[in-house]
């Protein structure tokens, strides 16, 4: 098979991340890695790549990521392989085929990209990145509180406390879901040819994904449809209250959204998300929720889970400008027989921990404002006089002032503008 466009733009909805793009990736991923060690969890990554069953059987067939959004193919060996679309059920398959039940409870994060055939725009593209968190084998709220917490203190982290809101609700337990459920259909049943033909299909497979429609006249149904808070037993109340008191108690501040659903059976309790307006559409920077029946619905031991995941990229725009980094040295070669002493010099700094820009071309004028683009605080510049008398002449790039320093004193004297 062919292309259909046979030139040289990468694949829909992919991008080439450029250095100052990835700086902020990075940064972004630096201070997840950092958070999270502070609350115990360590590093797991699974494949790109998983047997499509590991999606479909998990995340339902009713969902987004199925029925439209997965990329799915053949391998030449003829398994049906999918690039993962998501990070939990890579995990909650590791944690099966590692034996890894036997240790809980576990506390894993993760990070990379992600692939979902999504019509691309700002903040959506086919192949994203994440970083999450999941918890394993704990069942008491503790885990949400403390799964919460984390998320809220690494968006803090980036500085983003300002801009964001936790929205947050209950499904209740697999009991009080049924009753809802039934509640849900009897409602929604005078409205059966109203609904989008999306809320339709799921009246009979996933009725509580309706309320997640995106679709106008949808809402308009919804927006009095009965509430799943209604049907919750005690026990689901309970656990509700007890996640609530806890982010109280931790001032993290939060907002009840009854609305906020996470569709499959596997999934209960807590849903939550942390959102911006500061990103137009795609505002959701931050999911979550807890998944009792994942991992036994995927053939393991029954254990309950509970984790997060926040777009990269949309943290990114929200982040904007990464932290200030190291400030260069330039160093400068001005003679006709200066350049092999200037990457001497240059390479033994560099070893000494400084970060050096070497002037590759151009005259000294050239050089300098390149040094300027990149930032220098310093230049080190060695004609070919300076080198015979073992000298640099040393420029504040900020001041303009020059000294001439011994080349034994180079470091200290730099050291100066670190
Ligand atoms: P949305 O409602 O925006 O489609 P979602 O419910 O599909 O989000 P999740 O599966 O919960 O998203 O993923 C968690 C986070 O990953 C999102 O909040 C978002 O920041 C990011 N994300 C999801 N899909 C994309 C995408 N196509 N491009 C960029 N980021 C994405
Ligand atoms: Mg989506």
């Amino acid at each position: 098979m062919t292309s259909k466009k046979n030139n040289l733009q990468p694949v829909r909805g992919t991008q080439d991340i450029l250095p100052e793009e990835n700086r902020l990736h990075r940064y972004v991923e630096s201070v997840a890695l950092r958070i999270t060690e502070l609350y115990g969890f360590g590093e797991i990554s699974t494949p790109l790549l998983e047997f499509t069953d590991v999606f479909s059987r998990t995340l339902g067939d009713t969902s987004d990521i199925v029925t439209k959004e997965m990329y799915t193919f053949r391998d030449r060996g003829g398994d049906c392989l999918t690039l993962r679309p998501e990070g939990t059920a890579g995990v909650a398959r590791a944690l099966i085929s590692n034996g890894l039940a036997q240790n809980l409870p576990l506390k894993y994060f993760y990070r990379g990209p992600m692939f979902r055939y999504e019509r691309p725009q700002k903040g959506r593209r086919r192949q994203f990145h994440q970083v999450g968190v999941e918890v394993l084998g704990v069942a008491s709220s503790h885990a949400d509180i403390e799964v919460i917490a984390l998320a809220h203190h690494f968006l803090s982290a980036l500085g983003l406390d300002h801009i964001i809101t936790l929205e947050l609700n209950t499904l209740g337990d697999l009991e009080s879901r049924r009753s809802y459920r039934a509640t849900l259909l009897n409602y929604l049943a005078v409205y059966k040819d109203d609904l989008s033909d999306d809320s339709r299909a799921r009246l009979e497979k996933n009725p509580l994904r309706i309320l997640d429609s995106k679709d106008e006249g949808d809402r308009h149904i919804i927006a009095d449809a009965p509430l799943l808070k209604d049907s919750l037993n005690d026990a689901s109340r309970h656990f509700f209250e007890d996640l609530q008191e806890g982010l109280v108690r931790l001032s993290i501040p939060y907002k009840l959204n009854d609305k906020l659903v996470r569709g499959m059976d596997y999934y209960c309790h807590t849903a939550f998300e942390f959102t911006s307006t500061d990103l137009g559409a795609q505002g959701t920077v931050l999911a979550g929720g807890r998944y009792d029946g994942l991992v036994s619905e995927m053939g393991g031991p029954v254990t309950p889970g509970i984790g997060w995941a926040a777009g990269v990229e949309r943290l990114s725009m929200l982040v904007n400008t990464p932290p200030e980094e190291q400030r260069p040295i330039a160093v400068i070669p001005t003679g006709q027989d200066t350049t092999s002493d200037a990457l001497m010099i240059a390479h033994q700094l560099r070893r000494k921990g400084f970060r050096v820009e070497y002037g590759y071309t151009g005259n000294v004028g050239k050089r300098l404002k390149r040094a300027n683009a990149a930032n220098a605080c310093a230049a080190v510049i060695l004609g070919d006089d300076e080198i015979s008398r073992n000298v640099g002449l040393i420029r504040d790039m900020d001041s303009g002032k020059q000294t001439e320093v011994s080349m034994d004193l180079i470091d200290d004297f730099l050291s100066k503008f670190r």
